[in-house]
């Protein structure tokens, strides 16, 4: 059930309800929004107490809940959630960009190609210290070394920097280097990490699993909203259909639906979703026009020596020319809704 607060009740008022959903059996979250107080009573208590809350003064209307993840649904709250990371708001009026190389290599690879896609106006730092491959020949990137790389990237750009976690025992030192932790595809459903994650005060960039329903992914982020994370960022990745000419089916209609579904804000990353280079710039395109926060796009200073996705990694110039191409067409949106007024 949703216990809707009304606008002038206190944090202690909330609490008190808190409180007593408690006592009626079920497990209770308290959310603010910007129409008041929310508690957010789920499992199985006794409804027929639960009821008689109405009766009390700050309590405006009880509602059953709409859907099996409602700290991540739009029935909680009507506005859409802004998640910042190291002074960048994700989910605001700007689409974010977050550029880097698919894996942390060596220092002049990371600070080459951190230096230029700043230059060209990314708001984050993207590169992978941890990398979960298909194969265990693969590369598998420079661990906490390839993190201090990282931050110190971040330290001469400005660029907050994201990067992936894979298992429980590196959160520490992710969240010690990093601004946000990546939870990749492949680990969307590993729920220890959920849990592990939604107790650290970092921001979690959560990847679509290759094969997760849309109700899997936001049934995930609710682990990490549940368990006391609230800054929560969704990226759509392509997920694995009959198609084989791409890497991945870039699936931009959960993106338009997940707006709908969730207020929580979501990115594209046009880079897995597609394996290809030459159409990153058309796919990210496609992704801002169907309501994308912001885009997550793989750059290389020589992406034919990548130890990882050298194939769908930008080169610099294609990182100059992306941004002309995305950022050009929301200029001239911007201009014309301007004239509109
Ligand atoms: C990555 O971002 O480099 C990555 C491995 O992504 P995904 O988990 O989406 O495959
Ligand atoms: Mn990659």
């Amino acid at each position: 059930m949703i216990i809707r607060m009304s606008a002038q009740a206190n944090t202690e008022d909330s609490i008190r309800i808190v409180e007593r959903v408690r006592e009626c059996g079920f497990e209770p979250f308290l959310a603010r929004t910007k129409k008041g107080y929310v508690v957010v009573a789920t499992g199985t208590g006794r409804l027929s107490e639960l009821d008689i809350l109405k009766s009390e003064p700050w309590v405006k209307s009880i509602e059953p809940l709409a859907c099996p993840y409602p700290l991540a649904s739009r029935q909680l709250k009507d506005e859409r959630s802004v998640v910042e990371v190291g002074g960048v708001a994700i989910g605001g009026p700007e689409v974010v960009v977050i550029a880097g190389p698919c894996s942390v290599e060596s220092p002049e690879q990371l600070f080459r190609t951190a230096r230029v896609v700043k230059a060209f106006g990314a708001h984050l730092l993207r590169g992978g210290a941890f990398k979960p491959r298909t194969s265990p020949y693969d590369f598998q990137g420079l661990g906490v070394e390839g993190l201090r790389l990282l931050r110190e990237a971040s330290l001469e750009t400005g660029l907050p920097v994201v990067t992936e976690v894979m298992g429980t025992e590196d959160v520490d030192d992710v969240a010690e280097y990093a601004d946000m932790l990546q939870v990749g595809a492949r680990n969307m459903q590993n729920f220890t990490l959920l849990r592990r994650l939604a107790s650290t005060p970092r921001p979690i960039l959560l990847k679509r699993g290759p094969s997760a329903h849309i109700k899997e992914w936001l049934l995930a982020a609710e682990y990490l909203l549940s368990g006391g994370n609230q800054n929560v960022v969704l990226c759509e990745r392509g997920i694995k259909t009959f198609e084989t000419e791409l890497r991945n089916t870039l699936d931009l209609a959960a993106v338009a639906l997940v707006r709908e579904l969730s207020h929580l804000p979501i990115i594209v990353d046009p880079s897995h979703a597609t394996g290809r280079r030459s159409i990153v710039s058309a796919t990210s395109r496609a992704a801002i026009a169907v309501g994308a926060d912001g885009l997550i796009v793989e750059v290389h200073p020589e992406p034919e020596r990548a130890l990882s996705d050298g194939p769908q990694s930008l080169d610099l110039d294609g990182f100059e020319q992306l941004m002309r191409d995305v950022c050009e067409p929301l200029r001239a949106l911007a201009g014309s809704m301007a004239l509109n007024i």
